[in-house]
């Protein structure tokens, strides 16, 4: 690990001319800034806010927002203990109660600087459903080409918590993949991300550029600082991998002070990951996906022609888990016990269990018909 990268203040400054120079912006605004510890909206501050955005709309940027704080407002407005988070029913109904309130908020706001707004609730399955995913592309598509800023919330009142981002950083992430954005802002109660815990500790530093956020995932702490939101910093760091496969730089920066945008596109402080190599579309989804149906593991010689570039044969496989279908995304492990490539199976469970281990020539027997060309074809495949 390399807990400080010892990047130039020159490397941040040409790090933040992809923000500036961003043609689409993802924005996402942590419940913390939105909402006040008392559950009221921060609505002078909120306003500063759109200001900037429309500052970058009149200069040809289309920003998409992603904006936290259904949770908080709808609580306080009925009363809820610990946030409307101290169990998912009432997560779910302070989110039916907020969410309409928020989108009100920013259609407001927005409609004072003379910009629509249009709103998008997403669930978790929506992204992972390949066919889903393409649709909500094109929707934002063509908001954004009808100069419309969508404001995205994850669909919270009826999402279940196995199928829940759960968090708006990593679903903001996935929103730039889908928006084809330029890159990612997280305005956050923090600065960025520090080499240590600033609060207890005098040495700890900001870090102002992150090339490879797998290196910086140990200085994450768990959980959300403001207990308002549900992201962290791990959170984060999650959203700043899943962008950077798409070739999207991510920014964390502090949403506090007025006019936050702005103020991050001045220089002000903040942490940067860089996303220097873009993979293909298909892929960069797949590697963007936060849930598997099921794992295949296979021997050493499967696994070495993985990392060869080679599809999966059933031959190489010594057992299975989970209950996938034909087309859900599964993850290869290594006969170390790692995951190795994620990708698209093209059978069914039952249909693995029979042919695995089985040569391609044997196969047509046992499944009573011709067998497909490999279990992961490699077109559909990612190595991790
Ligand atoms: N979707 C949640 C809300 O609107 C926020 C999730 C988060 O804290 O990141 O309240």
């Amino acid at each position: 690990m390399r807990p400080a990268p010892s990047r130039s203040s020159a490397a941040g400054d040409e790090a933040r001319q992809a923000f500036h120079r961003a043609g689409r912006l993802v924005v996402k605004v942590g419940s913390a800034l939105l909402v006040d510890p008392s559950g009221a909206v921060r609505r002078e501050w909120l306003a500063t806010l759109v200001a900037d955005l429309a500052a970058l709309v009149a200069r040809g940027c289309r920003p998409v927002v992603v904006s936290s704080g259904a949770i908080a407002l709808g609580a306080r407005r009925l009363g809820l203990k610990a946030g409307g988070r101290a169990s998912l029913e009432d997560a779910q109904a302070a989110a039916a109660v907020g969410q309409i309130r928020l989108a009100g908020l920013w259609a407001e706001l927005l409609a004072d600087r003379g910009l629509e707004a249009a709103q998008i609730l997403v669930t978790l399955g929506d992204f992972e459903d390949r066919r889903h995913w393409l649709n909500a592309s094109a929707t934002l598509d063509r908001l954004l080409q009808l100069g419309v800023v969508p404001i995205l919330n994850e669909n919270d009142s009826v999402a279940t918590e196995e199928i829940r981002f759960g968090d708006n950083d990593r679903l903001a992430a996935r929103v730039a993949q889908a928006a084809r954005a330029d890159a990612v802002v997280l305005l956050s109660d923090v600065d960025g991300l520090y080499t240590a815990d600033p609060a207890g500790d005098p040495t700890a530093r900001l870090i102002a550029v992150v090339d490879d956020p797998a290196a910086v995932a140990g200085l994450a702490g768990a959980g959300s600082g403001s207990g308002l939101g549900s992201g962290g910093m791990a959170a984060k760091i999650e959203a700043a991998r899943i962008a950077a496969v798409s070739g999207i730089p991510l920014a964390i920066a502090s949403g506090r002070p007025a006019h936050p945008l702005a103020r991050f596109l001045d220089g002000g402080p903040a942490t940067l990951f860089t996303a220097p190599q873009a993979a293909p579309a298909r892929k960069a989804w797949l590697l963007g996906r936060m849930r598997v149906a099921g794992r295949l593991h296979v021997d050493a010689g499967a696994h070495a022609a993985l990392r060869a570039g080679r599809s999966l044969l059933a031959a190489g496989i010594v057992a299975c888990e989970g209950e996938f279908r034909r087309g859900d995304a599964v993850d290869v492990v290594g006969d170390d016990g790692a995951a190795v490539a994620r990708g698209l199976v093209a059978y069914d469970r039952a249909e693995v269990e029979r042919i695995r281990g089985l040569r391609t020539e044997a196969q047509a027997a046992v499944l009573g018909y011709a067998p497909r060309s490999a279990v992961i074809h490699r077109d559909q495949m990612v190595l991790l």
